[in-house]
């Protein structure tokens, strides 16, 4: 029956953790994930996840089934992250939360919808993107289009050639926009610049689709959640948000994920999320238990949620640390040209090295990084910074 399957390229990402794992080299630096590591080079687990994982072990509760589209705790503590508890739309019934499979079953089922509702919208992505973005929206039947947005010049955004594109786009399309982060370049919009992207889209007609993997990476809860106000407050009627506790929460292998519908109306908002419901339902019928038990315990206590929020706050100073000491070390090294290292924002920083530098940093150096040159900052810590540090210095200079 199978013999006609070919052989399926494997994610490139995932190859390198191989190639990483397999060398003997001491001090080899795997500067290639998308994983948070705190400075002992371990995935941290959250003193308030692991409060609430012990209080959920003493309960020793079943484990039925839970609604299609998850625990209410959990879907009303996600929306009043992504949008505040004030916010006069929640008020107003118009936001549909649905709790998924990670970020990455948000994007999916949110695709699929989208696809159901609007049969013949394109989706427009920036270029570069997570790579998954592209994947995800042609598994889902959508012809993608790119926009510009980095300027690989600057190391930082091409904001004109970004307003320019978007305000070609076709009325009714898609745009992926990334809420903070970005990922693989770490460059953002900032406030006045999300500003002009929100009346670009009102103008076109465009149906913004915000991706929020980093919520609380960069500035903060709010401050992160910027583009998604904005559009909040600008008056157009509908829009998406996907959400990840991945990163946040450093619930990785959880699978602690969001997709929100925001409509016109309440009763909008209600059919909208049949359709979401019965998307689920063909796919997966709902989502896991412990990983939403996790995130609504934290959310929901007061004495955990400000736990939590010093814990995230800890991770990103720590990743503004690791770029702020990445800048200086490289500077000390003779490569005083990286300094938008410290513009850049989250896990990731678009390095501008060259694949034939990132192969050399491998074969001579045992520092493992993506042949785009994007590197994982948040895998930096102060043991291995002046390595790496001289490493790219070296490979930069020939
Ligand atoms: N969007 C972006 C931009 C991401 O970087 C990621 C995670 N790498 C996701 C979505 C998906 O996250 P999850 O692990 O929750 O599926």
């Amino acid at each position: 029956h199978f013999a006609s399957v070919e052989m399926t390229p494997g994610d490139p990402i995932l190859g390198l953790t191989e190639a990483y794992l397999a060398d003997a080299r001491p001090g080899k630096v795997n500067l290639g994930v998308g994983i948070y590591y705190d400075e002992q080079g371990r995935i941290p687990l959250l003193r308030a996840v692991h409060e609430v994982e012990q209080r959920l072990a003493q309960e020793a509760k079943p484990r039925g089934y839970l609604p299609i589209d998850g625990l209410p705790a959990y879907t009303q503590g996600t929306q009043k992250l992504v949008f505040g508890a004030e916010s006069p739309l929640l008020a107003a019934g118009r936001v549909a939360t649905s709790q998924t499979i990670g970020g990455s079953g948000a994007l999916r089922v949110g695709a699929d919808v989208l696809k159901k509702a609007l049969p013949k919208a394109k989706i427009a992505i920036s270029n570069p993107s997570w790579e998954n973005h592209r994947v995800v929206f042609i598994a889902a039947g959508f012809e993608v289009v790119e926009y510009t947005y980095y300027d690989p010049q600057t190391h930082g955004l091409d904001f004109a050639g970004m307003l320019a594109d978007l305000g070609k786009l076709e009325p009714g399309t898609v745009v992926l926009l990334h809420a903070c982060c970005h990922n693989p370049t770490g460059v953002d919009l900032n406030a006045a610049q999300w500003q002009q992207v929100v009346e670009v889209v009102k103008e076109r007609q465009l149906l913004p689709f915000i991706d929020m993997a980093y919520q609380g990476f960069d500035q903060g809860i709010d401050a992160d959640a910027t583009a998604v106000r904005l559009f909040a407050a600008s008056g157009i009627e509908s829009f998406v948000v996907t959400s990840s506790y991945a990163k946040s929460f450093s619930l990785y292998g959880e699978r602690a994920g969001a997709l929100t519908f925001v409509a016109a109306d309440r009763d909008e908002a209600l059919r909208v999320q049949s359709l979401v419901k019965r998307t689920i339902r063909s796919i997966y019928s709902s989502p896991s238990t412990h990983g939403g038990a996790l995130v609504a315990g934290v959310l929901n206590s007061p004495e955990l949620r400000a736990m939590w929020e010093q814990e995230l706050g800890e991770m990103r100073e720590r990743i503004h640390a690791m770029r702020a000491g990445m800048v200086e070390k490289l500077a000390a090294h003779g490569a005083p040209q990286f300094a938008f290292i410290q513009q850049q924002a989250g896990m990731f920083s678009y390095s501008g090295l060259s694949k034939a530098q990132v192969d050399r940093l491998r074969d001579e150096y045992a520092i493992y990084a993506i042949g785009t040159g994007r590197i994982c900052v948040a895998a930096l810590n102060r043991s291995n910074l002046d390595t790496v540090a001289a490493a790219v210095a070296a490979v930069s200079k020939a």
